[in-house]
Formats: structure tokens, sequence, C-alpha cells
């Protein structure tokens, strides 16, 4: 948006990740493991992606926790999502890339974050009642009461951010007044062995070795990166099932 634009707000629920691109899979783990006493062995898996007998190998890495194969493969995924998210996305430091847009070389969008209906909002025991399956917004229109106030707050600060870059203030001083609700998008790659960890923090799995109860927002977004896992890398992904879910 250019300074002096009306603007027309968006309000969303969408937490958005999708894949960008991927390196290795469950051969890559393996060819990882061998390189160290079988080279041959290893560079024969690399080169024919051979992910044949590669179960019980995996299994013994993830039993163990012998955790370096797992750092030598990759996926990068767009996300787009409020910057209340993003802030925990940021605390995961290891094995984790960041690029994210800017706001001093560009406006950021007037994009906001309302939360669905079905999200569980209703605070009773701390942040443990906030997982899935937990209370909805008491009534309709109590969540429609808090939405218009939201949209309201949203609009006015966003209103105020653009008479600021009107005025001719540095962006990076002008989004001062732009809430957490507000999207943002980047680049996250991150390796097999940090994308467990961060699953085993960032999703709710009550048979789970170390139960978490993450942000239902963070949830949505690391339950995308799971499916991705899942797919490119199904053997580790059922190893990280079977012992506990917690990174080798
Ligand atoms: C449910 C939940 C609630 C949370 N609440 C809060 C909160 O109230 N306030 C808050 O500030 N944060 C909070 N966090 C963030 C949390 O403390 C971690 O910063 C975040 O989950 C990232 O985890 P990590 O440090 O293990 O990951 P990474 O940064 O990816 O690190 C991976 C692993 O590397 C090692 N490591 C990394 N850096 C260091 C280091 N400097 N020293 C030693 N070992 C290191 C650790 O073994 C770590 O587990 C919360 C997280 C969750 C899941």
């Amino acid at each position: 948006v250019a300074a002096d634009d009306k603007f027309q707000i968006t309000f969303t629920g969408e937490i958005t990740v999708k894949k960008v691109q991927e390196m290795g899979g469950d051969y890559s783990v393996v060819g990882a493991m061998l390189v160290s006493s079988d080279p041959a062995e290893a560079y024969r898996i690399m080169a024919e992606k051979d992910a044949g007998a590669v179960r019980g190998r995996i299994n013994a890495l993830v039993e163990k926790r012998h955790g370096g194969p797992f750092e030598h493969s990759a996926m990068t995924f767009f996300v787009h999502c409020p910057v209340f998210v993003w802030r925990e996305y940021h605390r995961h430091r290891i094995g984790h890339s960041f690029s994210e847009e800017s706001a001093r070389y560009k406006a950021l969008e007037p994009v906001f974050y309302l939360p669905p209906r079905d999200r569980p909002m209703m605070k009773r025991d701390g942040f443990k009642a906030m997982t899935p399956g937990f209370d909805r917004c008491g009534s309709d229109s109590l969540y429609d009461a808090l939405c218009n106030d939201w949209r309201e707050t949203y609009a006015a600060c966003y209103a105020s951010y653009l008479r600021g870059l009107a005025e001719g203030i540095d962006n990076g001083l002008a989004r001062i007044v732009l809430p957490v609700g507000i999207y943002s998008s980047g680049w996250v790659t991150v390796n097999p062995r940090s994308l467990m960890h961060f699953l085993s923090l960032r999703t709710h799995e009550p048979a789970a070795r170390d139960v978490s109860y993450p942000l239902y927002e963070i949830e949505a977004a690391a339950r995308v990166c799971e499916q991705t896992l899942k797919e490119g890398w199904p053997v580790t992904y059922e190893c990280f099932n079977r012992h506990g879910r917690r990174a080798p």
C-alpha cells in the first residue's frame, strides 16, 4: 500500500504454510549414517535415492538419539501468519533459518487476524485449556462483539500507521502502532531433526512422551510442516511417533 492510499482491510483466521522446496528424504538419513563406516554404500544410497532397507537403521538412530544424520536434508516453507505467531516461531534458533518480509523497506499490508469461531478461546486452567477439544468462545453474541471490537481497533491502528507514513516518518518507526495481530510472511528452512524438535513443542499429542500445550495458531503451522515430514521422510516420521515424538 502507498502511504496515502485508502485501504481495504482483510480480516482472516488463516495460517498459511506452503512447501517451497525440499531436499533429501529417508535415504539421506541413512546415507549420512553410513558415510562414517561404509562410504561406498552411503554414496550408492544417495545416487539411487534408495530408501529400501532403512527402517531398522532409522529406528535405531531415533531410539538411541543419534541425531546428526537427520541434519543432512531440509525443507523450506512459505509462512504467512500474524506477528504473534512469528514471535513464537523465531524462538526456534537451532536448525531453523528465517527470511521475513521487511517493514522498513516496504509498508505492511492491512491483513489482520480474527480467530475462527471454533478456535478454543475460554481460559480455564491456564493455557492448558486452550488446546483443541476445549471450550469455544461462550456464545455467538460474545464472539461477534469481540470480533467487532478487534476489527475497529485494527482499523484505527492501521489508519494511524498510514498517517505516519504519509508524514514521511521512517517506515521502521511508523509501525510502532501496529498490533501483533497483523500478518507478516517469510520463508522458514529447517532440517528434519530440528523440525521434530519443533513438532514436539508446537503440537499437542496426549500420547507424546512429553505432552506440550502449544498456542493454537502455531500448532496450525506445525501441522502443515508435519505433513511434509510424513510424506517426504515417512520412515523417520514413523520412528519419531514410535519413540514418543521426541527429536533424536
Ligand atoms: C508451551 C510453550 C510455552 C512457552 N512459554 C514461553 C514463555 O512464557 N516465555 C518465553 O520466553 N518462552 C516461552 N516458550 C519458548 C521456549 O522457552 C523456547 O524458547 C522455544 O520453545 C524454543 O525451544 P528450544 O529453545 O528448545 O528450541 P531451539 O532454539 O531450536 O533450540 C534447540 C535445542 O538446542 C539447545 N539450545 C539452544 N540454544 C541453547 C542455549 N543458548 N543454551 C543451551 N542449549 C541451547 C537446547 O537443547 C534446545 O532444546 C514456550 C514454549 C512452549 C512450547
